[in-house]
């Protein structure tokens, strides 16, 4: 470190009486507030948005705003988490009655989003072709950021796009969507019974689901071990979520919340399982 550079938070010393008196006036001012002219102590004036309401205020502790500011759509309430599921889970009942709106499909819509994304929800599904989360859910452009990996398997790509729809996003609800007959858990069943063999980063992906399959209790009928074994990589992948991400694990402490579901391909349904 070059001389003469006090360190961060270091006070300098004072190299002549003059500046020794200055240095000390100035501690004086510090202790007694830097007053205004009439007496006053000196305010920040309170920032106010165009309506003349106050700002909201930051939340405690947290290095970023999780509760985003109030829109025209509820967000902002105590409870956002469980309003982005009553949401999802609406959507999902027009889904499975045939009744979709289709959504935020539009070109006005479209246009308007060029100016940034405000998504209520965000989803880590599998890859699988048959659980496109925006139709499952019956929602359009801009309402979810998605994420899907076979299997929902974390890895540092996945749990970073995560953090980011909560940190920078602000969504206050993660879903994690497994679904029935999944391949990569399949695949994982094949693997612990030894009749499996996978080449290049797919067993990679198998492995990382085999912990799930060997948690789940055996069952004769393989229909019911394999959705028992969707539901441990489901539940267990949203503990893994929160357990190894810090931002997220912060988040949950104001009001963000991890929820794992299962998609059933025939009815089209979604079930929380958490
Ligand atoms: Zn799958």
């Amino acid at each position: 470190m070059a001389e003469g550079y006090a360190r961060r938070g270091e006070r300098s010393q004072p190299t002549s009486p003059a500046e020794h008196l200055r240095g000390r006036r100035r501690d004086r001012r510090r202790r007694s507030g830097s007053r205004v002219p009439d007496g006053h102590r000196r305010r920040r004036p309170r920032s106010r948005v165009s309506d003349g309401h106050p700002r909201p205020r930051p939340l405690p502790r947290l290095p970023f705003p999780v509760a985003a500011p109030a829109s025209a759509d509820g967000a902002g309430s105590p409870d956002r988490a469980e309003q982005s599921w009553r949401k999802l889970a609406a959507g999902n009942e027009r889904f499975v009655s045939g009744r979709q709106k289709h959504p935020h499909e539009s070109l006005r819509w479209r246009e308007k989003l060029v100016e940034g994304q405000k998504p209520f929800a965000a989803v880590l599904g599998c890859g699988d072709s048959r659980v496109p989360p925006e139709l499952v859910f019956d929602e359009g452009l801009g309402d979810l950021f998605t994420v899907r990996a076979a299997g929902e398997v974390l890895d540092g790509s996945v749990v970073g796009s995560l953090e980011y729809a909560v940190e920078h996003l602000h969504v206050p609800l993660v879903v994690i969507l497994g679904h029935e007959s999944c391949g990569a858990v399949k695949a994982a069943i094949d693997l612990v019974n030894g009749t499996g063999h996978f080449t290049g980063d797919v067993s990679l992906l198998v492995r990382a689901i085999e912990p799930a399959v060997r948690a789940t209790p055996a069952d004769p009928d393989k229909a019911r071990f394999l959705a028992a074994c969707v539901a441990e990589q489901t539940r267990r992948t949203a503990t893994l979520l929160v357990e190894r991400s810090t931002i997220i694990r912060e988040a949950l402490q104001h009001g963000v919340k991890v929820v794992p579901a299962s998609y059933e391909l025939r009815t089209g349904r979604v079930t929380r399982l958490g």
